[in-house]
This record gives structure tokens, C-alpha cells and sequence, in this order.
């Protein structure tokens, strides 16, 4: 059968791939520990829940605008501006089914065949095939472990040609668990800012922060970068809400109003249930956030340090998200359990079949020397997997 272009090249999410095998393998009886959905292990908090069940019985249950309902936009805006300094009005917000919905009308919206995306690398599995979903080319930066996995000015400034039309930021990164600077931010957003080229900083991991590192929101450093940045976010990370799916792009309402276009045809919009939990998300107490992160930080402190004790594996210290990113380019070539590993596709493979722990190869993010380890999990299993993966090498 010969199926479409969009069909054709763009490739499977290895994310989703992963914790697809991992469900189908425990739904056979296999013990195996799962490190690969980015979805926090926690319950999302009780009166956001309510606030859902609450809209239900209110009859809350028809379609919404596709953009989201007034009240919604209101209170992201009370938002932006109060956590972020920046001002949007109503007008400039469109909510969709998750912040992964929002990129990729936005790149709809914006880039066509012929268009190059600048992405720097390692990057977020999504971004790449949502390009390559609008017929455009994706550009990849490569950052590497030395340079704490942030790309230079001077990167940026030697990618930017005529064809250039958007660039994807994403701090704090999944899945490298970077963090920008402003000073880093302002370089950077800048020049793409006088290059007219637009920016999608996909801001979703804002609030899961360590060691004192702090989040910047690039579309605040004046009025031509909010012209240009299209600020995205969501609620799945921040309030463990990924199966409600609402997230937002706020920005240029001419952008942001095309893209509103085309959501219009793919799913008019997000759940009218999910919205009004989502305005108790905003406006309800927030102590939830600062638990969860005083608990990934034990996990990540744990985690990077055994992580770095094991021969040829060497490991960033994340500042933000949830995830390692381990450098296991020091295995390639050794026999372990018989076999020898040479990539990080074979890796992965190796420790499902023979230690029954799941990683996502780095691949899938732009770098073969790495796995990626999500730490939404707890710390039960992340010592437990450890230990496999340990006693793997070791054997
Ligand atoms: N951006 C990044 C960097 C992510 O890791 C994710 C995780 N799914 C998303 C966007 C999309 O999240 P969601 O669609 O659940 O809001
Ligand atoms: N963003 C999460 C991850 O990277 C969820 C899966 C996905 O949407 O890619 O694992």
C-alpha cells in the first residue's frame, strides 16, 4: 500500500514506543521496571479533580470554543503574567490537547516545504517529525555533554539562512535536563529575533528546577520578542495532568489565530471537563508543585550518582525535568552478557531482554551515545533498576 508523505517520513515516537512495550510485557506477566514515559508517577492533585468531576455534574459537557473557554485564557493570562511578567491578552492564547498539540499547530501555522527549523540537539522526539509534518526540514544543533548540553550563540548564528523560519527552544530540556541562562537566553532569542526568524520556547518543564536554577521566559525581553516567541506550555508536567491533555501556545495573535484555524479542523479544541479542572490548576493552591520537584531531586541526586560509580557510563547533572541523559558511549564495543553493544538502540535492547529495565535509546533525541532515564518513577524502582543495570554490567 502506498501511504502518504507525511505518513512515510515521519518516523514513531520513541517515547511512546517504549512505555507501549513495557505495558504489553507486564500485561504478559514480565517483571520489568520502566524508565521511559516523561509522565510524573504522581496523582494529580485532589482539588483538580474535583473541579473536573464538579464540571461534569454542572453539565459542563459541550463544546467550548476551539481556542478555550474565556475563563481558561483569562486565568493563563493572570498566569503569564504573575509567573512569567509576560502580557498576553486572551486573544493571544489558544488551548489544545496538550502542549504537544500546540507546537504543532504552530509549526503548521507557520512553516511550509522549503522552511528550515532550527532544533537544537539533543531534542524532544516530537519536534523533529511535527516538522517534518509540515514539509519543512529540521536543522539540528548539536550540543554535547562538555557543554552541558546547551548550544552557543555562535552555533546558532552559522545555521541561520534565508530559508530559516522558526527555531524550538526548550528550557528546562527534555531530554537532557539543560537549563539557559537569561544571559544565555537574551544571546540567542536575540539574534534569531533579528533575523526575523520566530521562536517556539516550550516552556513546560518551568517549574521543575534544582540546585537553585532558575526558568526564563524569552518572550519578556521586549516587544519584538513578543512578536516573535510563541510562549507554549502545559499542565501535564507541572500538575501531573497528562491524560487530561491542555496545554497552550500564547503569542503574535496573527500566529496564534492560524493556528487556531487549523486546530479548528483536527479537534476543535481540548476537553470542556479538562479546561475547568484546568482553571483550578491555575488558581487553586499550588504547594503540589513543590513536593513533587523535593521528591524528583532525591531521585536525580540518587540516580546521577550511581549513574557516574559505573564503568563507562558518565552523566550531567541535570538542573531541570526529569530525566538523565547518561553517556554510554564507554560500553560500545565491550561484551556484556555475551553480546556486544554498539549503539544505543542495542543497548536498550539488551537490558529489556536480559535485565528487564527500559530506557529510550538517545537516538531518538539526536545522540546514539546516550539513554534516556526518566525519573517519574519511584525510588523503589529506580534502585531496583539500577541494580539490574548494575549487575548486567557487571556480569
Ligand atoms: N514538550 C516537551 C519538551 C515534552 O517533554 C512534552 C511531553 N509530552 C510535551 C511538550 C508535551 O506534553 P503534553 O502534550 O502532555 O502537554
Ligand atoms: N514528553 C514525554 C516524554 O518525552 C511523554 C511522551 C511523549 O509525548 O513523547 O516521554
Amino acid at each position: 500500500m502506498k501511504f502518504s508523505r507525511m505518513a512515510r517520513e515521519v518516523q514513531p515516537s520513541a517515547t511512546i514506543k517504549i512505555s507501549t512495550k513495557v505495558k504489553n510485557m507486564r500485561a504478559e506477566g514480565i517483571d520489568i521496571i520502566g524508565f521511559g514515559m516523561g509522565e510524573p508517577d504522581f496523582t494529580t492533585p485532589d482539588n483538580i479533580r474535583e473541579a473536573g468531576v464538579k464540571a461534569i455534574w454542572d453539565g459542563l459537557t459541550k463544546y467550548t470554543p476551539t481556542s478555550g473557554t474565556m475563563e481558561l485564557k483569562e486565568a493563563i493570562c493572570d498566569k503569564l503574567l504573575k509567573d512569567n511578567g509576560l502580557k498576553y491578552s486572551p486573544g493571544q492564547i489558544m488551548t489544545s490537547c496538550g502542549a504537544k498539540q500546540s507546537v504543532c499547530n504552530v509549526i503548521l501555522a507557520l512553516c511550509d516545504k522549503g522552511d528550515e527549523v532550527i532544533i537544537p540537539s539533543p531534542y524532544w522526539v516530537s519536534y523533529s517529525e511535527q516538522t517534518i509534518m509540515a514539509g519543512a526540514k529540521p536543522v539540528l544543533l548539536h550540543a554535547t555533554d562538555d557543554a552541558d548540553f546547551r548550544i552557543t550563540l555562535k552555533q546558532f548564528e552559522n545555521a541561520i539562512n534565508d530559508n530559516t523560519k522558526l527555531m524550538i527552544l526548550n528550557s528546562p530540556c527534555n531530554p537532557t535536563g539543560s537549563v539557559y541562562s537569561e544571559a544565555e537566553l537574551r544571546e540567542i532569542v536575540g539574534c534569531a529575533v533579528k533575523n526575523n526568524i520566530y521562536v517556539i520556547s516550550d516552556e513546560i518543564y518551568e517549574n521543575i528546577l534544582y540546585d537553585g536554577a532558575k526558568h526564563c521566559s524569552p518572550a519578556g525581553f521586549g516587544d519584538e520578542f513578543l512578536d516573535k516567541v510563541i510562549t507554549v506550555n502545559g499542565f501535564s508536567k507541572s500538575f501531573a495532568m497528562t491524560g487530561w491533555r491542555l496545554g497552550y501556545a500564547a503569542g503574535n495573535k496573527e500566529i496564534i489565530s492560524e493556528a487556531i484555524k487549523l486546530q479548528d479542523h483536527f479537534t476543535s479544541g481540548t476537553s470542556s471537563i479538562t479546561q475547568a479542572a484546568g482553571i483550578e490548576a491555575l488558581k487553586g493552591k499550588q504547594d503540589f508543585i513543590k513536593d513533587m520537584v523535593a521528591e524528583f531531586d532525591k531521585r536525580r541526586r540518587f540516580l546521577i550518582d550511581k549513574l557516574n560509580s559505573l564503568d563507562g557510563v558518565s552523566c550531567v547533572m541535570p538542573k531541570g525535568a526529569f530525566y538523565a541523559f547518561p553517556n554510554i558511549s564507554g560500553l560500545f564495543g565491550r561484551s556484556i552478557a555475551g553480546e556486544t553493544v554498539n549503539d544505543s538502540d542495542g543497548l536498550v535492547n539488551l537490558l529489556i531482554e536480559k535485565a528487564r529495565v527500559a530506557f529510550v535509546p538517545g537516538k531518538s533525541f539526536g545522540s546514539d551515545d546516550h539513554l534516556r532515564i526518566s525519573y517519574a518513577t519511584s525510588m523503589d524502582n529506580i534502585k531496583e533498576g539500577m541494580a539490574r543495570l548494575e549487575a548486567l554490567l557487571a556480569g
